[in-house]
């Protein structure tokens, strides 16, 4: 089977030289400018790898690579962009990238690392080691089953991406405005009211006190933080 790649640049030279060097390794291509585009993308189509600018318009590379991350854990993400400090490296790293390369980059070394990260043995989504363990509770990120103080239940798609957000940041704030970006994206702007009745769904499934959570707590101002033990 042809294996599939999502390349989200916005030079259109660039994305055009990439493109053509990735068709003549026999792989497909899907291409876009476009931050919202490439996520509405992954959400419908499978990729074995994704090549991804950071300095987009509008939304960037690192809000998309963290945004995919919330849905896929191990689609091969390549950062290629001409930030350059080791910091913005790490940055790109820490959110879940497998490689970074820095412009202007050869093509051959671009086309060594996507032919090394579509070789690895890609791991079968094993549905058990999906799960993730808090208290008594247990969420499933693949198949959305979840375990409560009430027994089992189906999370909802939304449900499920802002657990993970806030225990992919585990003991660190995250911001009802990071929650809005990378759940509900660009396209439709709920209130942060919304997000806060999500709290509250979430608070009634996991905390045995929702009043006095001891996992989903709140930091006033600012937004929530997710701790376990
Ligand atoms: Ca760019």
């Amino acid at each position: 089977m042809q294996k599939r790649v999502l390349l989200v640049e916005d030079e259109p030279s660039i994305r055009q030289s990439i493109r053509i060097n990735l068709e003549i390794e026999e792989l497909e291509v899907v291409e876009t400018d476009r931050g919202d585009v490439a996520l509405q993308y992954v959400q419908e189509q499978p990729f074995d790898l994704i090549i991804l600018d950071i300095m987009l318009p509008e939304m960037d590379g690192y809000t998309i690579c963290q945004s995919i991350r919330l849905e896929q854990e191990h689609v091969p993400i390549i950062f290629v962009t001409a930030k350059d400090t080791s910091a913005d490296r790490i940055q790109g790293l820490r959110l879940g990238a497998d490689d970074y390369l820095t412009k202007p980059f050869h093509l051959e070394e671009l086309l060594l690392r996507v032919r090394n990260l579509l070789k690895r043995s890609r791991v079968p989504l094993d549905t058990q080691s999906s799960v993730y363990h808090f208290g008594e509770n247990q969420i499933n990120f693949v198949t959305y089953e979840a375990k409560g103080h009430h027994g089992n239940f189906t999370l909802t798609k939304k449900e499920v991406q802002l657990m993970k957000l806030l225990i992919d940041h585990k003991d660190r704030v995250v911001s009802r405005q990071q929650m809005l970006q990378l759940v509900w994206g660009y396209d439709v702007f709920p209130s942060t009211r919304t997000i806060d009745n999500f709290i509250l769904a979430l608070r009634k499934y996991f905390e045995e006190d929702p009043k006095n959570p001891k996992f989903i707590r709140s930091v006033r101002g600012v937004g929530y933080k997710f701790v376990n033990g």
